[in-house]
C-alpha cells in the first residue's frame, strides 16, 4: 500500500483560525494514524492578499498547536519554474490552449448566456483555432466537453459533476502567472498527497481539480470534504461568534491540548467520549467518523475542556505557562510563592490561565486600596483584626494549619462565626471578595505580605 501523504495548504490572507486548525489537525492525525506523512504547503499565489505576516502568524500556531510537518513549509510562490513546465506539457501535449479572446468579447458573451438564462461559462471559442494569432493570451485548460467527473468523497459519499457544468478553466494568466487551482493539482501531484482533506468550501474545485489531474495521467488521491463550522447563531463561525484566530485562544488562557481535544470533536466523534489524549486521537481517529453536517462552535463546551486540562495536568507544566500570562499582565513572579502552588490553589476556580493569573496578582504585587474595601473594616471589626494581626504574627510556623487555626481561635474569642471574620480579612489581603480558602491564600502570601496588609487594612 502507498504510505499515507496529507496535506494541511493554508493561504496566508490571515492567522489560523479555528477551521484551519481543525482542518490541519484532522490531517495530522490521519497521517500520524497510518505512520504516514503531514506535509505544510503555504498557497501564496495571491500575492495581493498574502502576507508575510501571516505566513508567521500560521507557522507559530501550527508550532502553538504542536502539529508538527515532516515536510515543507513549501511555499508555491517559489514553484512557478515548475509551473511554467507543467502548462508548457500540457500545451505541448493539446491538453491546454492558448485563448486570445478580449475581454470585450467575453464580456459580450456573458450578456448573451445571462439573457438567455444560461450560466456565464467560456464558449471554447479559442479552443479549435487553426489560425496562428498573436497578442496577449491566457492558458485555458481544454476541460472535457462530455460525460462526468465521479468520486468517493470519504465523508460526503459519492459526487457526481456533468463536465458541461465545468468551464475550460485559466490556468495561466496573461501575465503567466498560474492559478490557484492549477497550482494545487500540479503540488498534490509532485507531493504525492494521497489524501486531500479540507473545508467543503472547496468541493467545487475538486471536480475540476480531477481533470487536470486525469491530463496529467495522475493517480487520483482520496478526497475529504469536512463541513463547516457554525456559530451558536446557525451561521458561518466568524469574529461576531467571538475569538477565532488561533493565537488568540493562547492569549485568552487556553492549553493548546484543550483546544486540540475541543476541535478533534467539533465535527468528530467516538461515541460519547469527550476527553481525548492525543495518543488516544491518533488511535481512534477514522475520516469516516466525520460527521457529514456542520459542527455548532460551542465556547461554553471549550472552556470546560480547558479547565479539565487545568485541572488534571501537570502543575508544573501548567505553571511555566501561566508564568508567560504573569509577564503579559506585567506581574514580576520573582517575589512571591512559586507558580506550581497558585497553580494548585486556583485551578478548580478558573477556567482559563488569563483568569488564573488574573487573579492571582495580588500574591506577587501591591494590592490598591479603594474607598469600597473600607465599608468592610467597620469600627467594630478592627480589634478582632487586631488581635488577629498579632496572633499571626506570634506564630511559630506559618502553616496552613497554624493560620487555620488562629483565625478561627480568633473568630471565637471575638464571637464573631467563621465566615464574619474570614471574608474582611480575604479583602484586606487579596483587595477581592473571591480568593482560594483563606488559610491557603494567606500561607501563599507569606507573612509579610499578610501583616502588612493587615495592619493597612486596620488603619
Ligand atoms: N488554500 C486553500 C485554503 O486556504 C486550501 C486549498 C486546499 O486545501 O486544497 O482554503
Amino acid at each position: 500500500m502507498t504510505p499515507v501523504r496529507t496535506r494541511f495548504a493554508p493561504s496566508p490572507t490571515g492567522y489560523l483560525h479555528i477551521g484551519g486548525a481543525r482542518t490541519a489537525l484532522y490531517c495530522w492525525l490521519y497521517a500520524h494514524k497510518t505512520q504516514g506523512k503531514f506535509i505544510l504547503r503555504i498557497e501564496d499565489t495571491d500575492m495581493e492578499r498574502s502576507t508575510q505576516e501571516s505566513i508567521q502568524a500560521i507557522l507559530d500556531a501550527m508550532d502553538w498547536l504542536g502539529l508538527g510537518y515532516e515536510e515543507g513549509p513549501f511555499y508555491q510562490t517559489k514553484r512557478f519554474a515548475r509551473y511554467a513546465e507543467v502548462i508548457e506539457q500540457l500545451l505541448h501535449e493539446g491538453k491546454a490552449y492558448r485563448c486570445y479572446c478580449s475581454k470585450e468579447r467575453l464580456e459580450q458573451l456573458r450578456i448573451e448566456q445571462m439573457a438567455k438564462k444560461e450560466k456565464p461559462r467560456y464558449d471554447g471559442h479559442c479552443r479549435n483555432a487553426t489560425i496562428v494569432q498573436t497578442g496577449t493570451y491566457v492558458v485555458r485548460f481544454n476541460n472535457p466537453t462530455q460525460g462526468i467527473v465521479e468520486f468517493d468523497d470519504l465523508i460526503r459519499g459519492r459526487l457526481v459533476f456533468a463536465n458541461t457544468e465545468l468551464d475550460d478553466l485559466i490556468i495561466a494568466r496573461s501575465d503567466g502567472t498560474p492559478t490557484y487551482n492549477f497550482c494545487v493539482v500540479v503540488d498534490d501531484w509532485d507531493m504525492q498527497i494521497t489524501h486531500v482533506i479540507r473545508g467543503d468550501d472547496h468541493i467545487n474545485n475538486t471536480p475540476r481539480q480531477i481533470n487536470i489531474l486525469r491530463a496529467l495521467g495522475a493517480n487520483l488521491p482520496c478526497y475529504a470534504h469536512l463541513p463547516m463550522i457554525l456559530g451558536s447563531d446557525g451561521k458561518r463561525l466568524s469574529k461576531r461568534h467571538g475569538a477565532v484566530s488561533v493565537m488568540q485562544y493562547r492569549d485568552e488562557g487556553y492549553l493548546p491540548e484543550a483546544l486540540l481535544n475541543y476541535l478533534a470533536r467539533l465535527g468528530w466523534s467516538h461515541g460519547d467520549q469527550e476527553i481525548f489524549s492525543l495518543d488516544e486521537l491518533i488511535q481512534l481517529f477514522e475520516i469516516h467518523d466525520i460527521n457529514r453536517s456542520a459542527a455548532a462552535f460551542n465556547p461554553e463546551k471549550l472552556l470546560w475542556v480547558n479547565q479539565h486540562y487545568l485541572k488534571t495536568s501537570d502543575p508544573e507544566y501548567i505553571a511555566n505557562i501561566l508564568a508567560w500570562h504573569m509577564r503579559q499582565l506585567g506581574v514580576d513572579i520573582r517575589q512571591g510563592p512559586s507558580l506550581t502552588e497558585i497553580v494548585l490553589a486556583q485551578r478548580e476556580r478558573v477556567k482559563t490561565l488569563q483568569e488564573m493569573a488574573e487573579r492571582s496578582s495580588y500574591f506577587y504585587q501591591d494590592i490598591e486600596y479603594t474607598s469600597e474595601m473600607g465599608v468592610h473594616f467597620t469600627a467594630e471589626l478592627k480589634p478582632v483584626l487586631a488581635k488577629l494581626y498579632n496572633k499571626l504574627e506570634d506564630l511559630l510556623d506559618w502553616t496552613k494549619e497554624s493560620i487555620h487555626q488562629a483565625v478561627a481561635s480568633v473568630a471565637e474569642e471575638s464571637g464573631l462565626k467563621l465566615g464574619k471574620l474570614a471574608q474582611p480579612v480575604r479583602i484586606a489581603a487579596t483587595g477581592g471578595t473571591v480568593s482560594p480558602p483563606l488559610d491557603v491564600t494567606l500561607f501563599l502570601l507569606g507573612r509579610e505580605r499578610t501583616l502588612n496588609r493587615l495592619h493597612r487594612a486596620i488603619r
